[in-house]
């Protein structure tokens, strides 16, 4: 992962006095941290006072006020501390343990069940504090399962995880508290960072400079930066917490946008395309092969892309449309464009089927015509593959398609104008930056068209796709019929197999898709207790032999090899397969008209977006299709997610709550877009602030494109030190 920013400047302030301490002051050093606790703190990578204080809570707990254990109220929470007056540790029923805790008013019984490891750590005589719901218990109160915070003894404090720290003052426990809750580690824990940071803090905050300057700010009515450290670390009421928060949020946001719309103007001012002419004739000659009209919504985003195509500027553009609008042909369009003016092109997909779907599709589209067409994925035989790169590098392929495969060093353009990738999704802003480094002897650099069929919630786009246009297919080709989505329980599996039997009869087709290929444990829980997961052979066999008994069916899954898994999709295309049993290797782009029906198991598995995906494989063609969610999920909350699926069949709908419900990194994984994770900034939470970072920095980049102004020096080393990896900011720099 790359670096933070470390938000503070090592240099000190001018006109202190005498600076006792600078942002780059080892830990170890500092009179109350010490070299054992320097040595933790290190292992965190907290090895001086700026990184100290630049390590951020991820949250902030609300600490209540104190009182007397007699005043704890039944039904309220509450938070009291007293002496450990004695403990013990119950192993039968539910286990648990006990410890009864007593002040000068009073005793309170705790109990934690299924914690009998606390025994290791409340021992009697121990002054501590907790805090939790308080119910009644016999003539007293008792909390079950409170938080609690050893308190120390005079002179020494131990964190709730046993460390003896040294000792601060404790602030005054009679009102309310928000306590920062720190990324931790085994070796050094929350409490402990809270107060190594309260040691330095005073110090250090008038040490942080501010790349934002006073006007910018107070039109934005965002916090000095300064005091958003010290109001994040050291809050004393929700509104500062907010404030601060407000602040750092922002300048994540920002530095970003500030780095994607650097490289965008990067791409526009540095880079050189093909220009790619367009006629009434070209036009003509490329729509006579299509099967199809296309649609007015097809229509309008080829518009931008002519339009695009026809400068040198790289293209760098964003298409989507839902799951089934017709974006394949849209594509293909593009290509042809770079072939009529005699260049190549490329479709890279994210799966070795879909790639060969492509090729199959595109062949037979463009049969009889003179443009070669290859296929080149990680199953290409090796003789084949040099053969496919050498007419490659000569210009003898017009069009390749492939996966990822087409990004390695050894593929070689004579004269690549348009890449084309599929399902972008599957692709971070890495890939997208090699696809662009396919430059062409000439110097110049292809048009980069992006293909989604899970529509980015904007919010996302923005952020992730934000150095690229954007256009949206929105409606579907004509005669589609909606596909109707049910939920049901397993209690009607069978039930529901046996009616699908009829549209068998009538020469339809099904896919079933399952979680897992083998029987045996979800390998996503290792560590939950293993869940009965539906399986490739299982429920290909349970089928088989049960309500489908006599039908052909076929397996499919990413294990199986290229040769019997094109065999089998051929099989299935061409009507000889009734049924596909499969893992989510057909999630994407996979089309075959005559299916119909889309049966999932243990749908509560999988995201609404990715179901989504797959009740997309049916009502293709013009048969009524359905969609069955088999489920039974655990929770009230699971449930509604399905039903979700059951109301609307609007997948920009669908993505915006997938991503409310299981957050953006679940749903794209920064991970997976390249970019470092936000430490403060929730794209949920902060769609406003997203959106007033991306007008600042857009506006701020149209003025000083390279942010080389002696002001912006400090802004300018923060942007590269966060997001110059990750963005690919190297040559911008
Ligand atoms: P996706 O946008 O999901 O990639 P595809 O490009 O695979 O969608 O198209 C879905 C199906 O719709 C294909 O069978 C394709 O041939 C068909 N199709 C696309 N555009 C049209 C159109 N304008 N009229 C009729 N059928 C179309
Ligand atoms: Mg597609």
């Amino acid at each position: 992962m790359p670096e933070r920013t470390p938000p503070i400047s090592s240099r000190k302030a001018k006109g202190e006095p005498k600076p006792e301490l600078a942002l780059g002051t080892p830990l170890a050093g500092i009179r109350g941290i010490g070299q054992a606790l320097g040595a933790k703190l290190a292992t965190l990578g907290l090895t001086n006072i700026g990184k100290l204080i630049a390590h951020l809570p991820m949250r902030h707990e609300k600490l209540e006020a104190e009182t007397p254990i007699d005043e704890l109220v039944p039904g309220q929470i509450g938070s009291a501390r007293g002496e450990v007056a004695n403990t013990r540790i119950v192993r039968r029923g539910r286990a648990r343990f006990e410890a009864v805790i007593v002040d000068d008013t009073d005793r309170l019984d705790a109990v934690w069940f299924n914690q009998a490891y606390l025994g290791e750590r409340i021992r009697p005589g121990m002054r501590i504090r907790v805090q939790g719901k308080c119910q009644k218990f016999g003539p007293g109160v008792q909390m079950v399962n409170p938080r609690f915070e050893i308190l120390p003894h005079a002179g020494q404090e131990t964190t709730a995880m046993g460390n003896a720290v040294p000792s601060i003052a404790e602030p005054g426990m009679h009102e309310e508290r928000l306590r920062p809750v720190y990324p931790a580690s085994e070796e050094v824990n929350s409490r402990a960072i809270e107060r190594a940071i309260a040691k330095v803090i005073d110090a250090a905050i008038p040490l942080i400079e501010d790349h934002l300057d006073d006007a910018f700010r107070s039109k934005r009515n965002l916090a000095p930066l300064a005091q958003a450290y010290r109001l994040y670390h050291a809050p004393k009421e929700p509104a500062e917490v907010l404030s601060a928060q407000r602040r750092l949020a922002y300048d994540e946001l920002l530095l970003l946008q500030l780095g994607v719309h650097m490289k965008r103007m990067h791409l526009r001012e540095g880079l050189k395309a093909p220009v790619l002419k367009w006629t009434e004739q070209i036009d003509e000659h490329i729509r006579r092969r299509f099967p199809f009209e296309l649609t007015s919504a097809q229509n309008g985003v080829i518009k931008d892309m002519i339009a695009d195509l026809g400068t040198r500027t790289p293209t760098n553009r964003l298409i989507q449309g839902d799951v089934g609008s017709g974006k394949t042909i849209v594509a293909l369009y593009g290509m042809l464009l770079a072939v009529a003016s005699r260049h190549q092109a490329a479709l890279m997909a994210p799966t070795e089927i879909l790639a060969e779907q492509h090729h199959a599709s595109i062949s037979r589209v463009l049969a009889g015509s003179t443009v070669r067409i290859e296929l080149l994925t990680g199953s290409t035989p090796k003789p084949q593959r040099g053969e496919i790169l050498a007419r490659l590098s000569e210009g003898k392929v017009d069009i390749l398609i492939g996966t990822h495969s087409l990004l390695t060093e050894s593929v070689r353009f004579k004269s690549l104008a348009v890449s084309i990738v599929d399902e972008q999704h599957r692709f971070g802003v890495h890939q997208r930056a090699a696809i662009r480094a396919k430059a062409d002897d000439a110097g110049t650099t292809p048009h980069v068209l992006v293909m989604t069929a899970t529509p980015i919630p904007r919010t996302l786009a923005i952020t992730l796709f934000g150095d690229l246009d954007i256009s949206t297919i929105k409606a579907l080709p004509p005669g589609r019929r909606p596909v109707r989505t049910t939920v049901a329980g397993l209690d009607r599996r069978l039930e529901i197999y046996e009616s699908i039997l009829p549209r068998f009869d009538a020469g339809e087709q099904a896919f079933v898709v399952v979680p897992a290929i083998d029987p045996g444990a979800d390998p996503q829980s290792a560590a939950a207790p293993a869940e009965e997961l539906a399986d490739v052979r299982t429920v290909l066999s349970d089928l088989e032999k049960g309500p489908w008994k006599g039908r052909r069916l076929a397996g499919i899954h990413g294990r199986l090899n290229r040769q019997s898994r094109d065999s089998i999709m051929e099989r299935f295309r061409a009507g000889q397969v009734d049924a596909i049993i499969a893992t989510t290797v057909i999630e994407v782009g996979v089309d075959i008209p005559n299916a119909s029906v889309m049966i999932v198991e243990n749908a509560d598995r999988f995201g609404l977006a990715q179901l989504h995906q797959l009740r997309g494989r049916v009502g293709r063609g013009s048969r009524e299709s359905v969609c069955i969610l088999l489920a039974d999920p655990a929770t009230e909350e699971g449930m509604q997610r399905l039903r979700v699926m059951e109301k609307t069949a609007d997948g920009f709908v669908l993505a915006e709550k997938d991503m409310e419900i299981r957050g953006p990194g679940e749903l794209f994984g920064t991970r997976q877009s390249g970019l470092p994770p936000f430490k403060v900034a929730d794209l949920m939470r902060d769609r406003e602030l997203l959106a007033m970072a991306r007008r600042d920095a857009a506006e701020w980049i149209r003025r000083s494109p390279l942010l080389n102004r002696p002001e912006e020096s400090l802004v300018r080393r923060r942007l590269l030190k966060a997001y110059g990896p990750s963005l690919g900011l190297g040559d911008v720099g």
